[in-house]
């Protein structure tokens, strides 16, 4: 009998949707099964009252994210529908904001409260990744310098500052990473591979726009939720509450953790990863304000403050959504969103989410004096699975994972690249497309060609 599809996709998340986006234009059948009603995995976005929430990513860069801004050109998204982001960045140190975090010039051109001799080093840093030209490619975290240093014990190497006020704000407010656990090897590709923070961009509609652009090219159906996977005589069978779907293969672009449930029988080196994938948890509060209010310093409205771990318990950072764009909330109002600190969020995922608000609120006045009483309404974001943590252990077993002969059953996701970046996720759904088609006997067409744009 044959198949019902040439290719099932389990996840409708940037991965996913790319995966099935690069299948499709090869000619082939492809359906994405999505358990949640709207496309977007964790970079789904939601419209409410003339607000545009961001429930999970916030950003990309300008620089970098070659897969991405490839789909994107392909994709015909002109650049003015990802503009760049305003306001600036800031560390809150010893009591206040400090800005220079997104200077021009370095990695992050020193400031952000950074003493002289924290400077220097993070000027050695800079200089150590700069003297490795490509060893520190994001394809290939178990590769590069680094080694499997967590970013805690790399860090040793510096002054504490470089820590305290630098890579653990940036790891925890971006990836809800705890240093002590994840290797500094993914972190320090990324930071080389996008530059300053100063060149970030955000889709004007929303985080959602690629997904929603991608869901357009290709089959998708939303509310649908995979229970099963399993290879049989060289096909893969996908099991649903309402039946079974035959393919000639599968890709399960959903979180590790995720896959590993859907497929118990998977082959040991790919179990060994998967197990080995563990995911940091992030909480995030989006707050909506009667009037635009953000954190700031020397007066001026910040988009970002890192509120690193030596001075703040429960939060990683304030971001001002109305300052990284005007469109996120009507005029004259705003839109501010708290990150739990990773040491909070393990207590508060499964809280009642007005305890879970209340308790960020509390913690964020510090930062933004008036921010209760101009909240009109907050919604909680929770993320068991938020990003790859990147352990020394998943470094490990990357290598063994990424050389395992095609399958009927494939995979994709940021995790497959420990990338704990959407740029991770299309890399890996073009990956995973790639595989496919070897294993068919089928070809991807030749890239249209894309004009070069100005970033
Ligand atoms: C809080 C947060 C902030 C972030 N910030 C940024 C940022 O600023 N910039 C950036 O580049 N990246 C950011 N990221 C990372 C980025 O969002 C992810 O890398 C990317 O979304 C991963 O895509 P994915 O397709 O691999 O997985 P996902 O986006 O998780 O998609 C997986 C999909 O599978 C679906 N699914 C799960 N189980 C099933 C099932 N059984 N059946 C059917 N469907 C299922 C899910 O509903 C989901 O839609 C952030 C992530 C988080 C959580």
């Amino acid at each position: 009998m044959s198949p019902d599809l040439d290719v099932a996709v389990v996840g409708a998340g940037p991965a996913g949707l790319t995966a099935a986006h690069e299948l499709r234009r090869a000619g082939l059948t492809v359906r994405v099964f999505e358990s949640h009603a709207e496309v977007g995995g964790r970079m789904r976005s939601f419209r409410h009252d003339g607000w545009t929430v961001d429930q999970g990513a916030e950003q990309i860069p300008a620089q970098g994210y070659r897969a991405t801004w490839e789909l994107l050109d392909r994709l015909g998204v002109p650049r003015t529908d990802v503009p760049r982001i305003g306001g600036g960045l800031a560390v809150w140190r010893d009591g206040r904001a400090r800005p220079g975090v997104a200077g021009p010039g370095a990695l992050f051109g020193g400031g952000g409260g950074l003493g002289p001799r924290a400077r220097l080093d993070l000027a050695r840093l800079i200089g150590r990744i700069a003297r490795h030209p490509g060893a520190y490619d994001g394809d290939r975290p178990e590769e590069t310098p680094a080694g499997a240093a967590t970013v805690r014990a790399l860090a040793r190497r510096y002054h504490p500052d470089l820590h305290d006020y630098l890579l653990q704000p940036l790891a925890g407010c971006c990836f809800g990473w705890d240093t002590a656990r994840s290797t500094a090897a993914p972190m320090l590709s990324l930071l080389a591979e996008v530059g300053p923070p100063s060149g970030w961009r955000t889709y004007r509609d929303g985080m959602d726009l690629l997904a929603r652009r991608l869901a357009g090219t290709v089959d998708v159906e939303t509310g649908r939720t995979v229970h099963e996977v399993v290879e049989a005589d060289g096909r893969a069978l996908v099991r649903c509450a309402d039946g079974e779907i035959t393919a000639r293969a599968a890709v399960l672009a959903v979180p590790a953790p995720v896959a590993a449930a859907l497929r118990p029988q998977a082959p040991p080196e790919e179990r060994a990863f998967l197990d080995a994938c563990t995911f940091s948890s992030v909480l995030k509060v989006s707050c909506l304000l009667e009037r635009p209010l953000a954190p700031t310093a020397g007066g001026r409205p910040l988009y970002l403050l890192l509120t690193p771990a030596v001075e703040e318990d429960v939060l990683s950072a304030v971001i001002a959504d109305h300052v990284k764009h005007p469109g996120r909330a009507p005029r004259g109002r705003g839109l501010l969103t708290l990150m739990a600190a990773p040491g909070t969020v393990p207590g508060l995922l499964d809280s009642p989410p007005e305890e879970t608000a209340g308790r960020l609120l509390a913690a964020a006045e510090r930062y933004v004096p008036g921010l209760g009483a101009a909240t009109l309404r907050t919604f909680v974001h929770a993320f068991p699975h938020a990003l790859p943590e990147a352990t020394p252990r998943a470094l490990h077993l990357r290598g063994r994972f990424a050389g395992r002969p095609a399958r009927a059953v494939e995979y994709a996701g940021d995790w497959v690249m420990l990338r704990p970046a959407s740029e991770g996720a299309v890399r890996s759904g073009g990956l995973a497309a790639s595989r496919v088609l070897s294993r068919l006997g089928a070809r991807l067409p030749r890239p249209a060609r894309v004009p070069a744009v100005a970033r």
